[in-house]
């Protein structure tokens, strides 16, 4: 073991009669249960002082736990800069058609899209129905943002415009109330 707790990486001696014994597992195996080392010393044949099962039991592992740290640094990261400092209201405009629509978020704006066009009809939310009735290409598309203190602010604001733009027949939004 070295200093830092763990323990090295041992070459064993070279298999004899084609038997090798597992550092991790103890027990003593035909070398056709090792992986080969890549690295060649002096033309010989080495083999990985672990057996494969243990070998992938380990990388198993690594990866299982590398995947939670992968995916706290997705959520750190979502919350950090996929997130508007402010909610909003946005009115996004089809440009070929001219046909717009409101909606409220906290979500960035070009995040809430291109979550659209990755997975269409994932999200059955009144923007991706917007986009998929559209049936918008996302060059052909604009937005405008009106940002607000509250997500209360927000969906009163969100209420207004679209109440204002109700017979509008550019206006996609259907009145809720
Ligand atoms: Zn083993």
């Amino acid at each position: 073991m070295n200093k830092d707790g763990k323990v090295k990486d041992i070459i064993m001696p070279l298999a004899a009669d084609g038997m090798k014994q597992c550092t991790k597992c103890k027990e003593t195996k035909p070398v056709s249960e090792y992986y080969i080392l890549k690295y060649k010393v002096k033309n010989e044949v080495r083999y990985n002082s672990s057996c494969k099962k243990c070998l992938i039991a380990k990388q198993t592992a690594y990866r299982k736990q590398n995947s939670e740290r992968i995916s706290r640094q997705r959520a750190e990261y979502y919350k950090k800069n996929l997130k508007s400092d402010k909610p909003y209201v946005y009115k996004i405009i089809h440009k070929p058609t001219g046909h717009f629509y409101f909606g409220q978020t906290t979500r960035i704006m070009n995040v809430r899209i291109n979550e659209h066009f990755n997975s269409p009809g994932h999200y059955a939310t009144g923007l991706s129905i917007f986009l998929t009735e559209e049936n918008a290409e996302k060059k052909d598309l604009e937005y405008e943002q009106f940002f607000c203190e509250t997500e209360k602010e927000a969906l009163n604001l969100e209420k207004k415009k679209i109440i204002e733009n109700i017979d509008n027949p550019l206006c996609l939004n259907r009145n809720p109330w």
